[in-house]
Order: C-alpha cells, then structure tokens, then sequence
C-alpha cells in the first residue's frame, strides 16, 4: 500500500469513509496527509496533579487506578477514573459515556486534557480529550493537538488516528526538491514538513511546515507555467503578421474610431502588435482589464490587421447575448473596411451568415469558413463541422469562462493561430502571473476618459421604500433605465433561483411599479425570447429589466443609467463589481443600489467597500482577504486550482517561488521526482477529466 492507494481501496478503517472524505477533497492516502490542520488546540502544557488549581486547561498524565459508572440524583450517568501520576491523585469525570469503562482500565497509562474544577472539596479534571498512552507518543493531548476541517461523520479525532499512522511511517515519502533549492529558501525537507504540519512541537514548528508545503504548491504551478510556456515556444512556428505594409490602413482605422484609446489600450494595441509581427512563435497573450475597460475595441484592432494579412479571425464568447453583441460592436468598426463577419451560435448553428459556404463532404456536412474574415460565436465555432481556410487569430473573451480544452480545441482550427485571451475577473497581478505563467500580461487600468464613477449605495432594511420612489422618479424625471437583479438561489441557473426571480418580477409589476413597462429575463429562457427581452430594453421599450445574475458577463446598454442589486450580500465583491459594470457605460452619472436584509457588521461594511472602491483589482484583493480564492472566482468555474496550504494573499511566497522557478528551469535532469511531479501536474491541467 502506497500514498497513491486510494481511500476505498486502503482496507476496511479506511474504506469505511471513502465516501465522507470525498467530501473534503480526500480520494487517496496521499490526499489524507495533505489535508491540514486549520488550527491547532494547545493542550501543551503537562502538569503534576499536586500543583493543579481550579479552572486551568491542563493536560494530567499518569496511571488508572479505578475507572467506574457511577449514579446519582442530578446527572444520570457519571464516569469517574482515578488517576495517580506519583505525585497526587485526582479523579477525572465525564457525563454519560457509559461506553467509557469499555476503554479505559484499572492500569492503564492516561492522559487526559481538560479543564480542572472544583467539586464539592476535591479538585476534579472534565476531559476535552484523553488517550491510553502506548508508546509516549500522544497525539490528542499533551500538546499542540491539530483541528481539522470537519465534515459529517469525520471527526478531528478520526483524522487524528488515521494521519498519524500514516505520518509517522513515512519512510517511502521521497523529497523531490533539489537540496540547493531547500537551503536557498530555508525549507524542511518534506517527510519532517508533513510531520510537522499535523503534530508540531509549538507554533514555530507548525509555521516552518506550512511554509514548505505551500512553496511545494507554488512552486509546481510556477514551474508547470515555465513548461506551458516552453513547450508553446518550442512547438510552434509562428505566422508572421506584416505591419509596416498595411501602416496606413491602421491609421486610417484609427481615425475612424468614433473615440480616442485609452493610454491604456494604446499600450495593450502596441503589445499585441508586436506579439503578431513575431516570427518567432504565435502570440499567447491575456488581456486583462476591468468592466468597461474596452477590451473589443482592442481585439477589433488585431482582427483588422489580420485581416489586412489575409488571415481569418475567430472571436469566441461565453454566452449567445455576448456573442451578438459582440458581432454587433464588430460589425459596426470593420464593416466599413469592408471586412466581412459572420455569426455562429447555437441557435444559428444552421443558419450561418450568408456568405459562408455549405460544402457537402462525403461524410457529413460541413462548414468551411469561405469569403468571410471574422466568425464571432460561442463554443458553438467548435463543433467538427465548421473548419476554416485560414485561420490566423483566435480571441477568447471572457476566457476563465472555458475550460482548457475548448481554447485548444478552437486553437486547433487553424495552424498554430496567435492567440489572444481576454477576462474582466479582476484578478490580483500576483495571482495572475501565477496562474497564468505561460501567457504574456496585458494590462487595461484604465477606463475611458468622461467615464464618470457609478454612485453606489449601500440601502439598509427600512430604506427600500426610499428608494423605490427615487428610482420611479429616475425614470420619469430622466428616462433612466434600470436592472433589477436577483440573486441565485442555488448555486447557478437553478429552477429554484429562477422561480425567486419570478416572484420579484411579479410584486414589483403588481405592487410597486404597476404603471411602468418591466420584463424579466433569466437563463432558462429560450435564446430567441432572451433575444427579444434585451433588444427591447436596449432600444428602450422597457423600463426595469428584472434578472438573474445572468447578465453579469459583458452585456453593454448605454442608456441602463440603473442598477438594483437585491440580496447583495450573496455575491463576492468582485461580482458585484461586475454587475455594477453593466451600467456607467457612457457619459451619464450612473448608479447601483445595493439591497440587502443582513445586519450582520462585517457584511455590511464589507458591501459598504464598494461605495468607495471603484477598481476592480482593488476590490478583488479585498475579496481574496476576506473570502478566500474559492469564493472570489465560483472555483472551478474560473480554473482556479485548489490550493491546500498556500495561499493567494501571500505575495512574497508568490514572488519567492517564482524567482526558484525560474532559476530552477529547464534544467530538471538531475531532479527526476521534481520532473514526474511536474508532468503529472501539467497533464492534469491539460486534460480535465
Ligand atoms: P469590456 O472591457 O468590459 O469588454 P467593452 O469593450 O465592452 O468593455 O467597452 C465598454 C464600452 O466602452 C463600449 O461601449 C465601448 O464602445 C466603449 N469604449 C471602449 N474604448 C473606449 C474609449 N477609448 N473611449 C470611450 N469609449 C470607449
Ligand atoms: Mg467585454
């Protein structure tokens, strides 16, 4: 049996919770031992009976002299051991285990850790934890004992038991760091890091430990960041896009543009320009930026110089709103140049633009892209049937959004196309040069000029009337347009959120808004009526769009001025900043009313952040903080990896483990554990199960 052995399969005291700890991640021994403490309970301190006094935590070691069940009138059941430790007795009593005086015998060696009492006139211990001593080692009382993170049916205690067999026969676990590398960064080799890390001396111990294991967490993603890059760089033969030709076109594009870039977009244009211009290897590049930052406009410049290359584009989106919208704004910039567009969608899959061909293959049909230069889609452009002649630029907008095998799969269209992803989840620099190792960092941190702050709220319980009025005055007074977004329910497009989102609709037609024009969207609409809903409120037939969290990706009505956001305590902040993107899309004053029924202080002040931040990154650090990178990104949702140990907050190992990343790659020869690890690791980012 090795640490590969998975849980079901470990014998029968294991077995027994396959399914329990799968709940906590656990499917193999290995993931047992990795499985930390979240704290520790100090119950270091050994003290002689005779100096015990009333209301310390101790821990008492010594011999059972009695153990028995005893009745009285008050308590049911008591059970009362003596315990001598030569230098006094004292009894130790619990409350109804009667199953106690199964496990402990007249002769046994105890410790026990608990709270010393006065009863009657004799000093007494009630137990937190005992343990029959066997061979000195105690591992629930007498020191730092470890608590882990529970779930139903597995108990600290079971966990205890179980990883301290484990640990403490961990001659087969091999260190796969090279021993430059550990004294470098002053790290603890790995069998006395994972030791440590569950059962340390003191607290110093426990630290050393966690900081080992998390540099092993980073420092793998870094490393398997280093390798994606490598293999990119090595495997492909870039194609070469000519600028200096086409140099007046471009300007001429420029000029066109019916605002001025950003210094910001300038920057990004220049960085991607000189990515496709390369013939060294095809672009592989992020371009991140907050809500609004203008991240199309940016992709539109690259389709157009691919276009003027002769190359085809593709540009793929999340959802079909994003995509028609998409195709719309591109339209509207590369038409007059004519360049000719084309929309895949699901619903479209068969109508596609006119201009594509239909070619009758032997086999099945296809769709070779001909005659059109930009297909914008959802992973709709995936499917088999659709193959492109010259396909030179893949954009992926809102990437997080796509696993890793649908960006190769789109990739795969053309001959090793440039590529650019593009995301809005605000994501800490740190954390996305970690992540995204592989990929060169454009950065848009800026918004376009004249962008006015959308004035948020924080609305208490007793102001929704207030604030009800003031939003029909909005729409009276100023013809505002206005979301109403409910939250989900459950954790996506559930029936459930979808039925709550019915109800808001229909008490605010019914009760506060009777003689305004409201519509309901929500995900589980047919395309073609959530089609309708959006372009009749984009061309302003409607006055509040009531919506689920669906519209949070992307969507851009000028003329939405409003947004409401009900149970706002729901989302990360992040995602409120993302839906708070969905308004101060153009000149007008904007603003977001945040509605909330909590009370709870923290959650108010954390909801309170976002009337006075407005940066994504900022409020996405805060986000980190205060809850964690599961809850920031919605987990795998986003591709974030789990981290057991390290954390994203943890700039400096970040920055640490990336400088012995670097200084450590390529040269893995003599490090075949450290390689293994590795290609295991990047096999599994590769392909998902
Ligand atoms: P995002 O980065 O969130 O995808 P969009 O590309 O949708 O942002 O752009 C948001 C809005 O800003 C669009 O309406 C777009 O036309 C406009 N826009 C983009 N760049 C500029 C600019 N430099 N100046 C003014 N408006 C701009
Ligand atoms: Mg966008």
């Amino acid at each position: 049996m090795d640490l590969k052995t998975p849980i079901k399969d470990a014998g029968r005291s294991y077995s027994m919770y396959a399914k329990r700890l799968e709940k906590l991640g656990i499917y193999t021994l290995e993931d047992l031992i990795y499985h930390v403490p979240s704290r520790f309970e100090d119950y270091s301190l050994i003290a002689p009976i005779s100096s015990l006094q009333p209301g310390e935590i101790v821990t008492i070691q010594g011999s059972v002299e009695s153990m028995k069940n005893v009745y009285t009138k008050r308590f049911k059941n008591l059970q009362k051991a003596v315990i001598n430790d030569g230098t006094k007795t004292i009894e130790a009593t619990w409350f109804n285990q009667p199953f106690l005086v199964r496990n402990i015998k007249a002769g046994d060696r105890i410790s026990v850790s608990g709270k010393i009492e006065l009863f009657g006139p004799n000093l007494t211990i009630l137990p937190y934890e005992y343990e029959i001593v066997k061979n000195d080692k105690t591992i629930h009382t007498g020191r730092l004992v470890p608590i882990y993170p529970q779930t139903y049916g597995v108990s600290s205690k079971w966990l205890r038991n179980r990883i301290s067999q484990l640990i403490f026969d961990l001659s087969t676990l091999e260190e796969f760091l090279p021993q430059s590398l550990r004294n470098e960064n002053n790290l603890l080799g790995l069998s006395d890091a994972l030791k440590m890390v569950h059962f340390p001396k003191d607290d110093d111990e426990a630290q050393k430990a966690k900081k080992r294991l998390a540099f092993d967490e980073f420092f793998i993603i870094q490393l398997s960041g280093l390798k994606r890059k490598e293999l990119w760089e090595k495997q492909q033969i870039g194609t070469p896009f000519d600028i200096s030709k086409h140099r007046k076109k471009i300007q001429e594009f420029w000029e066109k543009l019916p605002f001025k870039l950003t210094n910001a977009q300038n920057k990004a244009v220049k960085e991607i320009f000189a990515d496709l211009a390369s013939n060294k290897k095809p672009m592989n590049r992020l371009l991140e930026g907050d809500v609004g930052s203008g991240k199309t406009v940016v992709s539109a410049i690259a389709m157009y110089l691919a276009f003027l290359n002769k190359y085809q584009s593709v540009l793929m989106a999340p959802t079909e709103i994003l995509a028609t919208q998409h195709y719309k704004t591109i339209s509207d910039l590369l038409l007059p140049f004519g360049v000719r567009i084309g929309l895949v969608t699901g619903s479209s899959k068969y109508y596609v633009s006119s201009s594509m061909n239909k070619t009758k293959n032997k086999h099945n049909t296809k769709y070779i892209i001909q005659n059109t230069d930009i297909i914008i889609g959802t992973h709709a452009v995936l499917s088999k049937h659709i193959t492109f002649e010259t396909l030179g630029l893949v954009i992926i907008d809102e990437q997080q959004r796509f696993g890793v095998e649908q960006r190769a799969a789109v990739r795969n269209k053309g001959k090793n196309p440039h590529l650019l992803t593009m995301t809005a989840t605000p994501i800490p620099r740190t954390v996305a040069l970690t992540m995204y190792g592989d990929l060169d960092l454009s950065l848009l941190d800026e918004v376009p000029k004249g962008r006015r702050k959308v004035k948020t709220w924080l609305v208490p319980k007793n102001k929704r009337e207030p604030a009800y009025l003031w939003i029909r005055k909005q729409i009276k007074k100023n013809s505002a347009q206005v979301f109403i977004i409910c939250p989900f329910i459950e954790e996506s497009e559930s029936l459930t959120t979808v039925k709550a989102a019915k109800k808001v609709f229909e008490h605010l037609q019914k009760r506060v808004f009777p003689d305004l024009k409201l519509d309901l969207m929500h995900g589980r609409l047919k395309t073609k009526e959530k089609k309708d809903v959006l372009e009749s409120f984009r061309d302003g037939k409607i006055d509040i769009l009531v919506a689920t969290p669906i519209v949070e990706v992307g969507i851009d009505i000028k003329n939405a001025t409003i947004i409401l956001i009900e149970g706002a305590e729901r989302f990360g902040l992040s995602q409120l900043h993302q839906l708070r993107g969905r308004v101060g899309r153009s000149n007008k004053q904007s603003f977001c009313l945040l509605f909330t029924e909590n009370e709870n202080d923290l959650t108010l002040t954390r909801l309170k952040s976002l009337e006075t931040l407005h940066v994504g990154a900022q409020l996405a650090e805060l986000d980190l903080k205060l809850r964690g990178p599961g809850e920031l990104y919605g987990t795998e949702q986003h591709g974030m990896p789990l981290l057991k140990v390290a954390s994203f907050t943890n700039a400096r190992l970040i920055d640490q483990t990336r400088k012995a990343a670097i200084k450590t790659f390529p040269n893995l020869i003599d490090f075949p554990l450290l390689q293994m690890k590795l290609r295991k690791h990047t096999i599994k980012e590769v392909t998902p199960d």
